[in-house]
């Protein structure tokens, strides 16, 4: 996990950054804006001090061990190489091996993984991994479908254009069928 967030440093930070931009620290608009932000990094780089592993803590034994697929779980994250928003869906689907998680856990899971610095293709394989390792299932498999406001306000300025992942784990690495079910039931 990461070291500790520093409110005070933050501050400094983006008020040297007001600096830096030609601003004025000082006028109305901007005078809490050090203040305001450093409140904002607790929560949307907050992940970045949770475990997944005490969210995917409690488990339900089943029965059945039929596929569970949890879809269009929205995210809002921050691309570490532009410390700006990307955001969207991910899609969880995972084979239980006897015990499964609520499914809010999977959301939440999300959520400890985007609310960090991060790089989409680092989320999603973090978020397999978690299942894999707390709920040690057959086999996971997790898609994610992201708009880069790094890509669509700066640089190539492409709105819309989404950057798609998937990673797979355990059962769906090798299995075709279970790949094409899940993409199946993504439509
Ligand atoms: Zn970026």
């Amino acid at each position: 996990m990461a070291n500790k967030m520093n409110p005070e440093l933050i501050k400094q930070a983006v008020t040297m950054l007001l600096e830096g931009i030609g601003e004025d620290p000082n006028r109305e608009g901007l005078v809490e804006t050090p203040d305001r932000i450093a409140r904002m990094y607790e929560e949307i780089c907050g992940g970045a001090y949770q475990d997944a592993a005490e969210v995917l803590e409690k488990r339900f034994k089943v029965d059945s061990n039929e596929i569970v697929l949890e879809k269009d779980i929205n995210f809002y994250s921050m691309c570490e190489h532009h410390m700006l928003p990307f955001f969207g869906k991910v899609h969880i689907a995972y084979i239980p091996d006897g015990e499964v998680v609520g499914l809010s856990k999977l959301a939440r899971t999300v959520e400890v993984y985007a609310r960090r610095l991060q790089l989409q293709e680092q989320m999603t394989a973090q978020i397999a991994d978690a299942l894999m390792d707390n709920l040690q299932p057959k086999g996971v498999m997790v898609m994610c479908e992201a708009e880069h406001t790094c890509m669509t306000m700066r640089g190539v300025k492409k709105p819309g254009s989404k950057t798609v992942n998937i990673v797979t784990r355990g059962a769906f690495t090798e299995d075709e069928k279970l790949q094409n079910l899940f993409l199946n039931m993504l439509k």
